[in-house]
């Protein structure tokens, strides 16, 4: 047998690998893309989307591009800021016929780079005429657009050209919206004829910065602090209902935008536009931009205002962002057009501490309560005790996650383990630490409040993005604080770091405990992604008596994560099984939580039946450490320096 098969191998490598044949040779690369140059271009594009067709979710897109005779590339927008990564939909875009004096002329994608189309203009021409669609997703909350609520991002209806700055090239967009409907942008109108809105001219940098939500049940809510600082809650709705808002809550709202000038003390807008869609048909959405926001959340968002406490800093978050990665940038996520790669590594700068400003400017203006902004430190702080992903990846290397991301479509089987988008919680907790230890040193007479003003305060008023490094970090902070706050990043963010950051917990006056006392606010929770097991037996299922929603009702019992080296997964649990029977009692919530209730007292391991594809499997989870809430407990007789930054500036 060892002799046949060694002489076919000889066959082989006599008929492919001989050395009388000669090798391979790369085929050489098409010409990179021509590089973005601080030039004009010639001429204005003119740019018109017509949303009307909301049924099919297809929107149609005439281009006029001026030109020169010649060799030219236009692009689609890859590199989306907000987004982190090459993610605009090059796929959805269809139908694309390009015309040159009234002939149609050919157009051929770059080999290597999808988003970019290479065309030689004919002789004596001066203008491309395009047509193309952008084909959104029409399954309910995959896309942005349903036939009650739109929201138009301009880089997902347009082709630039190659070799420009994006702020050097100008476009004059119009949009027809379906009859009757309304919109909201942070750009500036021009003229309404009816159903259709042409816009004033802007750079391709601003327009894809301000996208459109338009609707049928609309509402403009004022938030403004002054009338130096304008702002507003563009509110879009399934059902007129759903706008209504109370005093309370309004309240809540306008709170943030007084919170947030004490806080950074300047504007980087002219007027501030929060786009919000509450709706069960559009997916939800968090994404900055300069002037504006694109927010979207669950349709009962103001109507069951108790259920929503998890997902309260969605707008705070956003809001934070037009100072701290719109105006303030690290040099590396500046690009100077949409197709030019970025780099994420002070992304835990740019969403870690947004993301820590944005849980602080929840509380101070109440749309949490101090307890409710403590549960949900305790949370994050928790879920990293359980994730043993930090013994082997610094958090610096999570900030690649959203590329690395963008190259699959499924979620991973093992987040704990893998890690994933953990510069925005763990950052969280080491600005915490940031945070008390300034006041700290400086014996509470400095805090990050100083350093915001510092960092984000100056040129008010302008919103031209100023850049930085992680020196210039170092150098700001030092200003606010002298301290090592180099080695104090690099051996916390650079470098793997396997122990969790809760020395701000601690240094705030709290220790993390846990307990089997479920807070009040988590009993209303939005439970449509599943009940968190994730502290005690290791798990999320979905389902249970745990859903409000009927569409999630086939999900009932799917496992949807695993907690890596916990107890469930040293039973043999893993993601995509389907729990159907807890202590030979058939699967719920209530009867999950009484199992585990019952073994912290007793010795027996809780009995688990599963099912994956066909095949029924039985676990045996030898589990004893109760229910394990976490929750911050007060230290007395050490500073509450953590109550104090929860607290509204006066
Ligand atoms: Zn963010």
């Amino acid at each position: 047998m060892a002799t046949v098969f060694s002489v076919l191998l000889l066959a082989l490598h006599g008929a492919g690998y001989g050395q009388s044949s000669p090798r391979p040779q790369p085929a050489p690369l098409p010409p990179p893309l021509p590089a973005p140059i601080d030039q004009s271009y010639a001429g204005t594009i003119s740019l018109s989307v017509d949303l009307t067709n909301v049924n099919d979710r297809v929107l149609k897109v005439r281009e006029t591009i001026p030109v020169k005779p010649g060799e030219i590339t236009l692009l689609y927008p890859e590199w989306l800021p907000g987004t982190h990564s090459p993610s605009n939909p090059i796929e959805n875009l269809a139908g694309l016929v390009v015309m040159a004096d009234g002939k149609r002329i050919l157009w051929v994608r770059d080999r290597v780079n999808m988003w970019a189309f290479n065309i030689h203009v004919p002789n004596g021409t001066n203008a491309l005429e395009l047509t193309f669609q952008y084909l959104a997703p029409v399954k309910p909350k995959e896309g942005r657009i349903s036939t009650r609520i739109a929201d138009l991002t301009w880089n997902s209806v347009l082709l630039y050209p190659a070799g420009y700055f994006a702020s050097r090239i100008q476009f004059a967009p119009e949009l027809r919206l379906p009859e009757g409907w309304k919109f909201a942008t942070a750009l500036d109108v021009r003229s309404q004829n009816g159903d259709l809105v042409e816009f004033k001219e802007v750079p391709l940098n601003a327009l894809v910065d301000s996208p459109v939500y338009a609707g049928v049940n609309f509402k403009r809510v004022d938030l403004s602090s002054g009338p130096d600082n304008p702002v507003f809650l563009d509110v879009f709705a399934d059902k007129p209902q759903q706008l209504e808002i109370t005093p309370e809550e309004l309240q809540y709202h306008k709170n943030l935008a007084i919170q947030a000038q004490k806080l950074f003390n300047s504007r980087h807008y002219d007027h501030y536009d929060f786009l919000f869609s509450l709706s069960d048909t559009v997916g939800g959405k968090g994404l900055e931009h300069h002037q504006s926001s694109e927010d979207g959340t669950r349709a009962n968002y103001f109507i069951d205002w108790a259920a929503g406490v998890s997902g309260r800093a969605l707008l705070p978050h956003e809001y934070v962002h037009s100072w701290n990665g719109k105006f303030r940038r690290p040099a590396d996520l500046w690009t100077p057009n949409f197709n030019v790669p970025m780099q994420n590594d002070l992304l835990w700068v740019y969403e870690g501490l947004t993301d820590y400003y944005g849980d602080v400017l929840t509380a101070r203006s109440g749309l949490r309560t101090p307890e409710q902004s403590r549960d949900v430190i305790a949370r994050i702080a928790a879920n990293f005790e359980i994730s043993p992903g930090r013994t082997w990846r610094s958090l610096e290397d999570t900030t690649n996650q959203a590329i690395i991301s963008s190259h699959f479509a499924r979620p991973e089987t093992w987040p704990s383990w893998q890690r994933s988008y953990d510069y925005y919680p763990e950052s969280n907790l080491i600005w915490l630490d940031v945070d008390t230890k300034i006041r700290e040193l400086s014996n509470g007479q400095k805090s990050l409040d100083d350093f915001a003003r510092l960092f984000f305060g100056i040129d008010n008023g302008s919103y031209v993005t100023v850049t930085y490094s992680f020196d210039d970090l170092v150098n700001a902070m030092n200003t606010v604080q002298p301290y090592d706050w180099k080695t104090f990043f690099r051996t916390r963010v650079y470098e793997i770091a396997p122990r969790v950051p809760e020395d701000g917990i601690t240094r705030g006056g709290y220790r993390l405990v846990y307990n089997d006392v479920e807070p009040e606010w988590m009993k209303h929770m939005d439970r449509s992604r599943g009940t968190s097991f994730a502290t005690s037996l290791g798990f999320v299922v979905q389902g249970g008596g745990g859903v409000k929603d009927d569409d999630e009702a086939n999900a009932d019992g799917n496992i949807t994560e695993v907690t890596w080296d916990g107890p469930a997964f040293k039973a043999g649990m893993t993601p995509e099984m389907q729990l159907k029977a807890v202590n030979d009692q058939t699967f719920s919530i209530a009867n999950l939580c009484e199992a585990i209730l019952a073994s912290e007292k007793g010795n027996a391991p809780i009995k688990l039946l599963l099912k994956r594809d066909k095949e029924f499997i039985t676990l045996s989870v030898d589990y004893h450490g109760g229910l394990r809430y976490p929750h911050l407990e007060r230290v007395e007789s050490t500073p509450d320096r953590l109550d104090t930054i929860l607290a509204p500036v006066k």
